[in-house]
């Protein structure tokens, strides 16, 4: 309310508060303080270039085996197909590309689509991949995580990286849960590169 920035203490009771109500009152205020009666929202398009992945998370509602109904995986004709058709909206202002650990795409597979989708579409803000794949994708091609990074910016027109994939950053809780994914510590990792290259 007196718009200070909050303290760790704050945080935790923040947490620690049941009154939903309540708290949304206090973000509808901080808003309001911020940008009046002004909403904004972005206007992406999700590009999910395979579901097939070797990760079997057990919360997953996404991912597939390659043989199992549904799995797929798109070529970079069918990505830009996908773009342009999202392009019909005159208020599209990014992509959002993420997908499945695929167990026989390299990493330049992946870079290459975006490659593609960069050049195709240079004005599109481009974000994508998680912490779980860029690592996926140091261990496939044994290159460091900061040079994939390095390479998804530079070659693939890179803007930012999605959030996914932390879901609860505890290896306890992540070896119920998805075993087979990047730990706490290398999503970690993935994000402190990121946020050095920036
Ligand atoms: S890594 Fe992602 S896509 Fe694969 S099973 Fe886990 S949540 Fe699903």
């Amino acid at each position: 309310m007196r718009g200070e920035r909050l303290t760790r203490e704050d945080g935790i009771r923040l947490f620690q508060c049941h009154d939903l109500a309540w708290l949304g009152a206090l973000a509808d205020h901080v808003r309001r303080e911020k940008c009046g009666d002004i909403v904004y929202y972005n206007v992406n398009c999700h590009v999910n270039l395979t579901n097939i992945c070797t990760s079997h998370c057990k919360f997953c509602a996404f991912g597939r085996d390659a043989d199992e109904k549904g799995a797929y995986e798109m070529t970079k004709a069918q990505a830009i197909a996908v773009v342009e058709d999202a392009m019909r909206d005159p208020n599209l202002a990014g992509l959002h590309v993420v997908s499945g650990l695929h167990p026989t795409w390299s990493f330049e597979d992946y870079l290459g689509i975006v490659e593609a989708l960069h050049e195709r579409f240079p004005k599109l803000y481009m974000k994508g991949f998680t912490g779980v794949e860029i690592t996926h994708f140091a261990e496939i091609s044994g290159l460091p995580v900061e040079e994939v990074l390095r390479q998804l910016r530079d070659r693939g027109g890179l803007q930012a990286i999605a959030g996914g994939g932390a879901e609860i950053l505890s290896d306890r809780v992540r070896g119920e849960l998805c075993p087979n994914k990047a730990t706490a510590d290398e999503w970690l990792t993935v994000a402190r590169t990121a946020h050095k290259l920036g």
